[in-house]
């Protein structure tokens, strides 16, 4: 969930069509058309990162005269479907994923099985990964994968690269290789599975 109160505004005279933005924006809400960026005032998030990367400074972010609330309901979802899903991306429900927003796994979920295809998708219905942009990703992706979407980042972005391994990939081999010299995988994991195990506490409790 966001509340998004700000928007990019582009300063036409300024801007030097480089699509910089283009390629940072998280929910593909900036577009250059005839050599000058255009915002779709719908779609954006008001994350900044275009305003921050514009190598000519010709955007700014505004307030919104009317600040949009942008969230997925988990209660407009089966919660058993979100839970299995969780469960196959090894998350737990209730577990934050986006920081910046306070997003739990549970809306991420909620907004695949409304249809959500692509990070951009998900960042568009919840309002996740407008912030840093940079924490939530893996989750997201794993997220996306657990539910059989296959998706690739957009032609010539820059937003998102292919998914991490995650403790429980890494090989035994590996495991022991480095066990000597200060990583402690086995700990980690059984760490980790206590988190994405623990009892849910608030709306998903039956
Ligand atoms: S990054 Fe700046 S100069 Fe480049 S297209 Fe976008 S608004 Fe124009
Ligand atoms: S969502 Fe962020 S990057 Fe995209 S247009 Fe809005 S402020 Fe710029």
């Amino acid at each position: 969930m966001k509340l998004v109160n700000l928007i990019a505004q582009v300063d036409r005279g300024k801007c030097v069509g480089c699509k910089t933005c283009e390629k940072v924006c998280p929910v593909l809400a900036i577009k250059v058309v005839d050599g000058k960026a255009e915002v779709d005032v719908d779609r954006c998030r008001g994350c900044a990162a275009c305003e921050q990367r514009c190598p000519v400074y010709a955007i700014s972010m505004q307030k919104r005269d009317n600040p949009l609330l942008v969230s997925v309901d988990i209660a407009s979802v089966n919660y058993d479907e979100i839970l299995k899903l969780c469960s196959n991306a090894l998350l737990h429900p209730e577990q934050v994923v986006c920081y910046c927003t306070g997003t739990r796994a549970e809306e991420i979920a909620a907004a695949i099985l409304k249809g959500a295809k692509s990070p951009e998708d998900i960042s568009f219905m919840t309002g996740a990964r407008t912030g840093c942009k940079v924490e939530c990703i893996q989750p997201i992706l794993r997220l996306l994968e657990a539910a059989g979407v296959k998706s690739t980042p957009p032609q010539g972005g820059w937003q998102w690269y292919g998914r991490t391994v995650t403790v429980w990939e890494i090989p035994k081999k590996v495991r022991e290789k480095h066990s000597s010299r200060g990583f402690y995988f086995d700990e980690d994991e059984k760490l980790l599975d206590r988190v994405r195990t623990a009892p849910l506490q608030g709306r998903g409790v039956k």
